[in-house]
């Protein structure tokens, strides 16, 4: 077994093992990775992928293999023609420019987005602040060609392995939860945030415990990476 083949291996098991018959879905981050690795993930069974970068994603998946391909990084408004083309869903939608921009450019069809937001309130991270989301979500009705599926959080890198740490990491975890547990309840018929897309290599195992349904991996799948985005 390839060594791709075998880390996903053990990730289905991780999967399975914390969350059974729970309908976990695994993404594969292919972020700076070669087409040829990204065929090996597809052999051992993976159909969704995420790139952060609409021009990276544009050059190397100009068929996409009927695999599915989300946008999961910053949307700069001047890339958003080619996002809606490239990709199946956009799930870092960080503000209303960049909603107002789908919304524009994916007419008349319907696109398929997550709103992101920064459960840490890093400075360095794009996102909306959590108490922004229920309202920004509660105005999306006016935007007739998105469809929110779900919420995306990028959680901050932990400081240091202690036991303090982990628990402030995974009580963001389980805030986050609750903020789109909340969201889902309200029943928006533009948002029905069917996923959380929450956790990455290093900490998919708290995300999924705090209710998950979508995990992000890069490292975890495709090892690791050169230093850069
Ligand atoms: C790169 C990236 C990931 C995957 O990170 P790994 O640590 O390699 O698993 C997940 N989500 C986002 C938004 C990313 O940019």
């Amino acid at each position: 077994m390839s060594a791709i083949k075998e880390r996903i291996a053990a990730i289905n098991a991780e999967i399975a093992r914390i969350r059974p018959n729970a309908g976990v879905r695994l993404m594969a981050v292919s972020k700076n990775r070669t087409r040829a690795e990204i065929e090996e993930a597809r052999a051992a069974g993976v159909r969704l992928f995420g790139e952060n970068r609409v021009q990276e994603a544009r050059e190397k998946w100009q068929e996409k293999f009927a695999i599915e391909l989300h946008l999961i990084g910053h949307l700069q408004t001047n890339k958003i023609k080619y996002a809606v083309t490239v990709f199946n869903a956009i799930d870092s939608v960080d503000s209303e420019r960049v909603a107002d921009g789908i919304d524009r450019l994916a007419a008349p069809g319907v696109m398929s987005v997550m709103a992101e937001i920064n459960p840490g309130r890093e400075a360095a991270k794009t996102g909306m602040m959590p108490e922004a989301l229920k309202p920004f979500l509660a105005n999306a009705g006016r935007f007739s060609h998105l469809k929110f599926d779900g919420i995306l959080a990028v959680l901050p890198q932990p400081r240091d392995s202690s036991r303090e740490e982990s628990q402030r990491i995974r009580r963001l975890m389980q805030e986050t939860a609750e903020i789109w547990r909340m969201c889902r309840s309200e029943g928006w018929p533009w948002a029905p945030l069917s996923e959380l897309s929450m956790g990455m290599t290093h900490d998919y195992a708290w995300a999924l415990e705090a209710g998950a349904t979508m995990i992000r991996i890069g490292e975890g799948i495709f090892g690791p990476r050169a230093q850069q985005g």
